[in-house]
C-alpha cells in the first residue's frame, strides 16, 4: 500500500503511479519552464496554463515565482484571476514559490500602491518584500523535517516570507533573518503548499516530489494509510 504525500518516497518506486498525473504550471510570466522540468524529471505530465480552459483537467496546479504584481495584471486581462480563485476554492492542490506564495495568500503587506489582485485560499499574511529591506538575493541551508534530514538548499530573490498564521497552517521550515528574527518561509495547509523560495532553480527533487505526492493523494492515485 501507498503511503500519504508527506513521508516521501525513492523516485522509482513513485514514477510508475505518478505518470498518470497531469499537472499544470502557470505560465503568464517567470519561473514556469524549470518547474515543468522538474515535474517532467518525476515522471509527471507537465501543462503550461495560460487560458482559463486550460485549467480543466488538471490534478494540480504551480503558480511559480517571477513578479506577483505583472502575474497579478496579466492573470486578469487574460480572465484567469477568477478561475484561479474557483480552483482553489474547490479545494483543489496549489503550490506557489515566491510570487505564488504571495498571489496565494489571504493578505499580503508591502504590496504596490493600488495593491493587486489575490487569489487567495491560504490563511496567512506575507510580507511581499521581505527581505528587500537587507539583500535582494541570498542563498540558505534550510531544516525541513518534512523533506528528510538532509538540509535543503534555498535560493531566496526578492523573496516574501510569511509574516502570521492561521490555526490551519502548518510551518515546514522557518529561517533567521539579519535582525535574528526568525521568519516562515515555507507552509502547508491542506491541499496549499507554499515556499518563498525556489526550489525549481536546485538539483533538488524534494520540494516537487512533496507536492507531486499531494496531488497522488487527492486524485486518488495513491491510497491513504488509515
Ligand atoms: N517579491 C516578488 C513579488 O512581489 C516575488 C519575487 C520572486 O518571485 N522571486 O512578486
Amino acid at each position: 500500500m501507498w503511503e500519504v504525500a508527506s513521508s516521501l518516497h525513492p523516485i522509482a518506486d513513485e514514477s510508475r503511479v505518478m505518470n498518470n498525473l497531469t499537472i499544470g504550471v502557470l505560465a503568464l510570466q517567470g519561473a514556469f519552464a524549470e518547474h515543468m522540468k522538474m515535474l517532467r524529471r518525476l515522471g509527471v505530465e507537465a501543462r503550461a496554463v495560460r487560458k482559463p480552459e486550460e485549467l480543466a483537467g488538471l490534478d494540480g496546479l504551480i503558480i511559480p515565482g517571477g513578479e506577483s504584481t505583472t502575474m497579478a495584471l496579466v492573470a486578469e486581462r487574460w480572465g484567469l484571476v477568477q478561475p484561479l480563485k474557483a480552483w482553489v476554492q474547490a479545494g483543489r492542490p496549489t503550490w506557489g514559490t515566491c510570487a505564488g506564495m504571495i498571489l496565494l495568500s489571504d493578505r499580503a503587506t508591502g504590496q504596490k500602491q493600488g495593491g493587486q489582485a489575490l487569489i487567495g485560499g491560504l490563511d496567512v499574511t506575507v510580507n511581499r518584500n521581505y527581505f528587500g529591506r537587507q539583500i535582494d538575493s541570498f542563498e540558505a541551508e534550510l531544516s525541513v523535517p518534512a523533506l528528510g534530514d538532509a538540509p535543503v538548499h534555498a535560493v531566496f530573490i526578492r523573496a516574501p516570507a510569511v509574516t502570521q498564521t492561521g490555526p490551519d497552517v502548518d510551518i515546514l521550515a522557518d529561517l533567521t533573518d539579519s535582525a535574528g528574527q526568525s521568519v516562515v518561509v515555507a507552509v502547508q495547509a491542506g491541499p496549499i503548499l507554499a515556499t518563498a523560495f525556489h526550489p525549481e532553480l536546485t538539483d533538488d527533487l524534494r520540494w516537487h516530489e512533496l507536492f507531486v505526492g499531494m496531488v497522488a493523494e487527492r486524485s486518488g492515485v495513491v491510497e491513504v494509510e488509515e
